[in-house]
């Protein structure tokens, strides 16, 4: 079976937003919202983004289609650096890439019909005529499940799921090949989530789309995702694919956010220990020296609080920052550190 292909190659981003202070505003300091992540997407896969709100994870969706100005790193789109883009340049590559945001009602102009608001990005990227134009909105409603006779109702005739449908169908009128979708469902019903999910599938495998979905909701992200990043105060923690993460956790900050999730296999489920952590998250403006979780890890050692840890592959497939995984922890006499393959003898025994 031949290695799907990297759609999206992200290296060593960092978004701050300076912080100004003082009579003149000078900047006095800066919010590290992300702080150096790097990952990829591969073609035609769901990568989930996830962790706790304000820890940077839609800033950094945001950030990958060039929504900010980038403090820093590289964002390769099929190849090309979005980063580094010009005007024009970015302007050529938006068709490949869009966006479903949160609230949908938000996201919408409410003085626009339906037909305005998917057939927006078709005036403003192609050179079709009215009535092609047209013929392609009524395509895109029938692909989301939007009955063509509402193309001239206005938003807020819709309910949430339909408005969010309706952000969808505008997000493929340019037949993209990646969609970062911004907590797509969190705005929902519960009843609804998992209809809008569906769709989101159904259009993937239809399509061949790639997504980078982001949400806080750990139990949706193991429905949709191929593979997961877990994401703590502006940096990468741990990503893996889907399974072995939810299934053997290797980062104490994974392992504590995990333990609050009910897991569907009652065996695991029986062996899960709940991990409460104290304390509240740092201020991404002021985090602390050393690991970014040090002030609330249960695992903290010595090290811990002045040696960031690298972010590398520790198993195959497999990548995480922390010094419970370095080898070399133990024998430095810094602190109780188990070794990478202690983690790794452990994750086996545990998945097994
Ligand atoms: Fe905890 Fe230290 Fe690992 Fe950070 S590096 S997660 S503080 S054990």
């Amino acid at each position: 079976m031949s290695t799907p292909r990297k759609l999206v190659e992200v290296r060593d981003l960092k978004m701050h937003f300076p912080i100004r202070g003082g009579l003149l505003r000078r900047i006095v300091g800066a919010v590290k919202a992300v702080d150096g992540v790097t990952f990829d997407i591969l073609e035609g896969e769901t990568l989930g983004l996830v962790g706790e709100s304000g820890c940077g994870k839609s800033t950094c969706g945001r950030a990958l289609l060039r929504l900010y100005e980038v403090s820093g790193g590289s964002i390769l789109i099929e190849g090309a650096d979005i980063a580094e883009a010009s005007p024009e340049e970015l302007r050529r590559m938006r068709p490949k890439m869009q966006m479903v945001f949160q609230d949908p009602q938000a996201s919408l102009n409410p003085r626009m019909t339906v037909a305005r608001i998917i057939g927006e990005p078709l005036l403003e990227h192609t050179s079709l005529s009215k009535a092609e134009r047209e013929e392609r909105v009524y395509e895109l409603m029938d692909q989301v499940g939007l009955n063509r006779a509402f193309a001239n109702r206005y938003p807020d005739a819709f309910s949430g799921g339909q408005r969010q449908r309706i952000g969808i169908a505008r997000a493929l009128a340019l037949n993209p090949r990646f969609i970062v979708c911004d907590e797509p469902i969190a705005a929902l019903d519960v009843s609804i989530q998992a209809q809008v999910v569906n769709l989101l599938e159904d259009l993937q495998d239809k399509l061949g789309l790639t997504y980078l979905f982001i949400s806080h909701d750990l139990s949706m992200v193991r429905h949709i995702a191929d593979r997961v990043a877990v994401m703590y105060l502006g940096k990468i923690v741990e990503l893996a694919p889907r399974e072995p993460l939810y299934s053997a956790p290797l980062h104490p900050y994974t392992q504590a956010l995990l333990s609050a999730v009910p897991d569907p296999d009652p065996a695991i489920a029986a062996r899960r220990q709940r991990t409460i952590l104290t304390g509240d998250v740092p201020s991404p403006a002021n985090p602390p020296k050393g690991c970014n979780f040090c002030t609330r890890c249960p695992q903290v050692m010595d090290i811990c609080r002045s040696v960031d840890p690298e972010f590398r592959e520790v198993a195959p497939g497999r990548f995480a920052a922390c010094h419970l995984l370095d080898d070399t922890v133990s024998a430095s006499g810094h602190g109780p550190g188990r070794g990478a393959q202690d983690q790794k003898t452990n994750q086996q025994g545990s998945m097994t």
